[in-house]
């Protein structure tokens, strides 16, 4: 036991592990140029790679939209409260 075994490939003796997903993999499944397994990470690069990129901003400022809008509601609430105790005394 002292080298892995491909994960897809039980007879064939491991020459990388894949970056991503640190599964051992042989010749035919690794891939040099991204340093990851073709058939699980390799294709999900291209798949994903811009929407992961994009996602963050609209998602940061839509919850900044809405912690705003939520602080100023609780503004709101409070001086209305305020308001309302000091006429009532
Ligand atoms: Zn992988
Ligand atoms: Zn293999």
């Amino acid at each position: 036991m002292d080298f892995y075994r491909c994960m897809n490939h039980p007879m064939e003796a491991s020459v990388a592990q894949c970056s991503r997903c640190g599964k051992p993999v042989c010749q035919q499944c690794y891939d040099p140029e991204t340093g990851r397994c073709r058939h699980r990470c390799g294709e999900m690069v291209h798949h994903h790679a811009p929407n992961m990129t994009e996602q963050p901003k609209s998602t940061f400022w839509t919850f900044v939209v809405t912690l705003l809008a939520i602080l100023g509601g609780f503004a709101v609430l409070l001086l209305t409260i305020c308001g309302a105790m000091l006429f009532s005394y």
